[in-house]
Parts: C-alpha cells; structure tokens; sequence
C-alpha cells in the first residue's frame, strides 16, 4: 500500500485530534516525536493529510516552513541545543515511514555523536566522509 492511502489509521491524524502541541498554526502543527532520536526532537506536520509536503499548497508550505522555525525557536529557549538538523524524508525509498508529511525537527548537542561531520550526507554510509576522498 502507498504510504497515504489509510488516512484512518493514520497515527499524525489521531495525534493532530488529541491536541496539546508544541506549536500550532492554522495549517500545521508541532509536536514531540514519539520515538526521538535527541532530546527535543520534534515534528512539524501539516493538519491536512498529505504524503508528500509538496502535495500541499505553496502558501500551506510556507506556513509549515514558518512553524519549523517559530519550533526552532522554542527549543534553542528552551533546551540551548548547539546545532539543528532540519529536514524530511520525502517518500518511502527516501526512508520515508509515516503516509502524513512532516519535517523533523532534529536538535543536536556538541558531542551527541563522536564525529557529526556530514550531517544528513549519512543516509548513504559510505558517502558521507567527502573530506576524506578529496
Ligand atoms: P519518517 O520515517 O520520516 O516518516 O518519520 C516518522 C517519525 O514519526 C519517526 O521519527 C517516528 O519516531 C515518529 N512517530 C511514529 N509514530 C508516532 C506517533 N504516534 N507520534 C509521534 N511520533 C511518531
Ligand atoms: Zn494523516
């Protein structure tokens, strides 16, 4: 099944409907990543279901790309992260797991990982280190 298609069982429309958000918008709104992989990890996702965000209207993209940052914003005041990785998985052979679309928002630590050089270059493992092969 394509990753959209059961909006029924779709667990960011369930949480959409609980409510109590980091941030909301009249198009989208942020809450904390279920499983994080750092503390703060948070998603912002539009209210209007979607598998894609490029599915969405330009004016609901720029409002979503507003929330990432007023997001941004609150976890820098509250939480003092070092860094940010900011970004989504567009489709299913780009990692994506969720049929709603959403942009993690990924905030990072000095020294969370050993070496965080390369950033989001490391969905490819073997790619990642350009430094090493130039
Ligand atoms: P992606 O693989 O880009 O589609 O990301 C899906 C994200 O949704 C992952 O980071 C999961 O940890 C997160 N997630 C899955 N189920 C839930 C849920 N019920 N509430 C909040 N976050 C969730
Ligand atoms: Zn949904």
């Amino acid at each position: 099944m394509a990753l959209n298609e059961n909006r029924d069982e779709c667990p960011f429309c369930d949480r959409i409907g609980d409510g109590d958000f980091i941030a909301e918008s009249d198009v989208a709104v942020a809450f904390a990543d279920k499983f994080p992989v750092s503390r703060g990890h948070a998603l912002v996702v539009p209210r209007h279901h979607a598998a894609s965000l490029f599915e969405i209207s330009q004016a609901e993209i720029e409002d979503v790309w507003g929330l990432v940052s007023h997001v941004r914003s609150i976890l820098q005041g509250d939480l003092a992260p070092d860094g940010f990785n900011i970004g989504l998985n567009d489709g299913e052979a780009a990692g994506q797991t969720v049929g709603h679309a959403h942009v993690h928002v990924i905030p990072r630590y000095k020294g969370d990982v050993p070496d965080p050089r390369g950033g989001v270059r490391w969905v490819f493992p073997d790619k990642a280190a350009y430094w090493l092969n130039k």
